[in-house]
């Protein structure tokens, strides 16, 4: 589904992703774990190309998306992204929300359009939100309001960045049962997350990435119980 390939990204005189290689099969949930500054994020914004590549190949959906030929709002379309802040329009109602990029970037009917995200926010358990301003909605509500708003340009695969760490801690759980059940529906996802029992539970490989390149990878049963890269154990005896 995702094919990453010696990739490198700088900032200036910062080398912040240092040769990632890296594959993500159809269906697949992979977690991206990793210290702050490791370059969990820059990943995956190369991979949905909000920011681009230095060096490496990007591949998706079998083909290599070469920033200079590809209409890169295609592949955004292909690709979701939810974030920590869950960057609503604040003066559209949760339904207008989820039909905006649908009906002005894909072109699909309204009517269609309407269909199809109300039963996105039935899936996201908002089923009766649909009317409702954002600034009315808690937190995980609104990042559900995110996932639904992502889903509805029927991506093949789903980035999260850290979806649940602006939220208080009583509202983690909605969202990531939200994101439990994409999984279980067979979306394929890549996911930054500091919630460890969500990567055990539920990813099918849990990714260590330690400045700028994956210095451990593995099931999540092997990777949590037996560590093998010095910052990995280091990292996870600071966050289990
Ligand atoms: P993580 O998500 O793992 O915390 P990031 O990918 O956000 O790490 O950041 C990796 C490094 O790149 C950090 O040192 C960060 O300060 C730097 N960085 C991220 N984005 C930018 C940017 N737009 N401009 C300059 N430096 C950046
Ligand atoms: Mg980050």
């Amino acid at each position: 589904m995702i094919t990453v390939s010696n990739l490198h990204k700088y900032f200036g005189e910062l080398h912040v992703l240092k040769g990632v290689d890296l594959e993500v099969r159809p269906q697949e949930v992979v977690v991206l774990i990793g210290a702050s500054g490791s370059g969990k994020s820059t990943l995956l914004r190369c991979l949905n190309f909000l920011e681009l590549k230095d060096e490496g190949s990007i591949v998706i959906d079998g083909q290599e998306i070469d920033p200079a030929t590809t209409p890169l709002n295609k592949v955004r379309e292909n690709v979701g992204m939810v974030f920590q802040h869950f960057n609503l329009f604040p003066h559209m109602t949760v339904l207008e929300n989820v039909i905006e990029a649908p009906v002005h970037v894909k072109h699909i009917p309204k009517a269609e359009a309407i269909e199809q995200a109300r039963q996105l926010l039935d899936k996201v358990g908002l089923s009766n939100k649909g009317d409702v301003y954002p600034e009315k909605l808690s937190g995980g509500q609104k990042q559900r309001v995110a996932i639904a708003r992502a889903l509805a340009m029927e991506p093949s695969a789903m980035l999260f960045d850290e979806p649940t760490s602006a939220l208080d801690p009583e509202l983690v759980g909605e969202v990531l049962e939200v994101m439990k059940g994409l999984a279980a529906d067979g979306m394929t996802m890549v996911v930054v997350t500091h919630e460890m029992g969500f990567a055990r539970e539920v990813a099918d490989r849990v990714v260590f990435l330690d400045g700028g390149t994956i210095a451990e990878q593995g099931p999540p049963g092997t990777f949590f119980s037996n560590p093998q890269h010095p910052k990995a154990r280091q990292f996870l005896s600071r966050v289990l």
